[in-house]
């Protein structure tokens, strides 16, 4: 009898050691991290009904959130709303690498994260991931946005001589991504344009790479629109990639669904 209350005790425990540790690190499928920078609002919320048409959730990664009207941060509500995460790219956009080599990292977080947070957390926004305007890291600004941030998402272009889906960096085994506090992405602007046809194979090609192999891949972009002289990728462009990982199995998540 003693034996056996043991042996139950034992069965007990094992399955709520085993519960708690499937819920800290759930391992994601593989899929796309697919997110947009700056403050392109109207644009996004727009390109909302096509997102979800596709089961696809997205990250916005939002700057100079305290010069935002009423009505643009009522859209980002919306966005938020909608599934997807409000992420944060900083208070004035500023390089955080060349600040922190000139000025202190200590002066880095006190002009442009801390008042980023502080303007958010105002109008009720938690944002657990940041990306860095114009992709300007370095291991000193890593180590301390990684006290505030979950995950930073930077970016790199493609080497001379490769293809997408032979950058590495760009691709986390789904295993390795709750170690992985900073990934790097690939900018998607205005893929598919003349001249950029090959991008557009190429995104596909990486895209193939990640489903067959387990991973996340990190895209992201800017505006959502026809034309413009800011950085966009066309709805019907982005529509392709959003079929394309649908066809392939491929989730797109936010940094938050990210353990
Ligand atoms: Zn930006």
């Amino acid at each position: 009898m003693k034996y056996f209350s043991l042996w139950i005790t034992m069965l007990l425990l094992g399955s709520v050691v085993t519960t708690v540790r499937a819920a800290e690190a759930v391992t994601p499928e593989a899929g796309v991290l697919l997110t947009f920078d700056d403050a392109h609002i109207s644009e996004w919320v727009a390109a909302l009904p096509l997102l979800q048409k596709y089961g696809a959730h997205a990250t916005f990664f939002v700057t100079r959130f305290d010069t935002l009207s009423a009505e643009r941060r009522a859209g980002l509500k919306t966005i938020e709303a909608a599934g997807h995460e409000i992420g944060c790219h900083g208070l004035r956009h500023i390089k955080a690498a060349v600040h922190t080599e000139s000025k202190g990292v200590e002066d880095y977080l006190a002009v442009e994260i801390t008042p980023a947070l502080a303007a958010m957390a105002e109008a009720e926004f938690t944002p657990t991931s940041f990306a860095y305007p114009s992709s300007n890291n370095n291991d000193v600004t890593d180590a301390a946005l990684l006290k505030s941030f979950r995950h930073l998402r930077t970016g790199t272009g493609v080497k001379e001589g490769h293809r997408l889906a032979q950058m590495d960096v760009l691709f986390t085994p789904v295993a390795q991504v709750a170690d992985r506090g900073l990934l790097v992405g690939k900018g998607i602007d205005r893929i598919g344009y003349p001249g950029k046809e090959d991008q557009l194979v190429q995104l596909f090609e990486a895209m193939e790479r990640a489903a067959a192999k387990g991973e996340i891949l990190t895209l992201y972009a800017h505006g959502i629109a026809e034309t413009g002289k800011h950085h966009h990728i066309k709805p019907e462009t982005l529509e392709k990639v959003l079929a394309h990982g649908k066809k392939l199995g491929l989730r797109f998540y936010r940094f938050d669904d990210m353990p």
